[in-house]
């Protein structure tokens, strides 16, 4: 059904974005047939001013924002349908629980997943790792067991696995990444060589971009007996992520960089191992019968879902799975890739600009440096024209140790970013070098 606010009919049946009737704008100066006014005039936050300039918003690596539909599904949720799920049997319970259900079944979709059940709704990657972490290797993994990192891991997908390797003695070994910023595939065959249990690694890096060969990574781990969790945080937002097509073992991923609510996200796994790990926390609607000398499991997902979870998060979860699964992958990824190649010339032209990551196979996160600019400071003369990055070490610190940086200015882009602001980003940089009196 069509929420207040939403704008009908976004996608023509030849995939091009348009708007309602009436309100159409004139074609912009996008490479993509996505039309941009259209999208954007969806996400509220995006015609507010910061510092008097219009807000540009370049920092979805981060956090991406929510559209209307979103907004106004979790605020109808609240309004009309709140009760605490699974457990009552009056009304306003039986609709909450068929809300969560139903944003389980979008979730599930948006991944490929053709099992909702194999859906674990966490508050979000780093929780999703932490119970693989938790409860698969607490109950599989033994002393002097291999796990197989990556040096491009986000610390949710590196400081789980030390907390493992702290409780059971297992070995954390790491892929090499090489000096354009993929990961060394030469590395990863010898380390596979000594037969991890499992191989946990990024589909996208959130610093470099990095899109990683992901199933012929899973393959190759396969093939050597070892598990896989991929840790999705930056593809499930921008790529076609199916875990059929992966074929992973593990797939992890956060609502809040999808369009979503903040504290919600998902564990995708496969249903047996989901079967035979035990629960990661206990209490609530976990249980099958609890007895004072023990108690017995719910069925998968519910086995780890303990306690009352972020119902009103959930929901507008499923709604930002239907919002992009309305717009397309593949149209995402088309905008996208318009935005990368144009953000990749335009930076590329700017003197004393050192860029991080692939040229190929990369989404449109830019990690830079500038001269010798702090990238805080760069930060915070870019906000005050109203452009929003991030800077930093995007905890991703052992990563910056790789490049022998303490951190970087990362602008990252989104569905509903322009070309336009690309050249904000250009011209903002333009005007920093003159604030500093120069690049060197
Ligand atoms: N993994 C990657 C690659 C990320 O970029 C992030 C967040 O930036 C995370 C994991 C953690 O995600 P969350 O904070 O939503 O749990």
């Amino acid at each position: 059904m069509t929420e207040p606010n939403q704008v009908a009919g976004v996608l023509a049946p030849d995939g091009r974005a348009v708007l309602p009737d009436g309100d159409r704008a004139a074609p912009g100066p996008q490479e993509s047939p996505w039309d941009i006014e259209a999208i954007r005039a969806q996400f509220p936050i995006l015609s507010r001013e910061v510092h008097g300039r219009p807000l540009v918003y370049l920092d979805n690596a981060a956090s991406s924002q929510q559209p209307h539909r979103v907004l106004s599904r979790v605020e109808r949720y609240l309004r009309e349908q709140h009760a605490n799920v699974h457990r009552g049997a009056h009304q306003l319970s039986a609709e909450a629980t068929e809300a969560y259900e139903d944003a389980r079944r979008a979730v599930a979709a948006h991944v490929g997943a053709t099992n909702p059940a194999e859906i674990v709704f966490t508050r979000g990657t780093t929780e999703a790792v932490n119970l693989v972490a938790s409860s698969w290797g607490g109950a599989f993994v033994s002393p002097g067991d291999e796990i197989l990192l990556t040096k491009m891991e986000h610390h949710s997908n590196l400081v789980p696995w030390q907390l493992l390797a702290g409780r059971t003695g297992c070995v954390l070994r790491f892929v090499d990444v090489t000096p354009e910023g993929t990961l060394d595939l030469e590395d990863f065959d010898r380390l596979l060589a000594r037969q991890p249990r499992l191989v946990a690694f990024t589909h996208v890096s959130n610093s470099l971009g990095t899109i990683n060969p992901v199933r012929e990574i899973v393959a190759r781990a396969h093939a050597a007996g070892a598990l896989t969790l991929v840790d999705g945080a930056q593809a499930a937002p921008h790529l076609l992520s199916d875990v059929s097509r992966i074929g992973c073992d593990f797939y992890a991923f956060s609502g809040h960089k999808m369009c979503g609510p903040t504290g919600v996200g998902a564990l995708w796994a496969r249903r047996e191992l989901l079967e035979e790990m035990p629960p990661y926390q206990g209490g609530g609607e976990m249980i099958s019968e609890v007895r004072l000398e023990g108690s017995s499991w719910a069925k998968p997902p519910h086995k780890f879902e303990a306690g009352t979870p972020n119902i009103s998060g959930v929901v507008g979860f499923g709604e930002a799975a239907r919002f992009l699964a309305e717009l397309g992958a593949e149209a995402i990824e088309s905008h996208e890739a318009a935005l990368k190649r144009y953000a990749l010339e335009r930076l590329g032209d700017i003197d004393g600009l050192r860029l991080y990551g692939p040229r190929q196979e990369r989404t449109s996160v830019f990690s830079f440096t500038y001269g010798d600019v702090h990238p805080h400071d760069l930060s915070t003369i870019l906000d005050q024209w109203g452009i929003a990055i991030r800077a930093g070490h995007h905890c991703n610190q052992p990563l910056m140790g790789h490049y022998g940086i303490s951190g970087t200015a990362r602008a990252s882009f989104y569905l509903y970013n322009s070309t336009d602001e690309i050249d904000a980003l250009c011209d903002g940089l333009a005007l920093a070098a003159e604030v500093f009196g120069g690049i060197s």
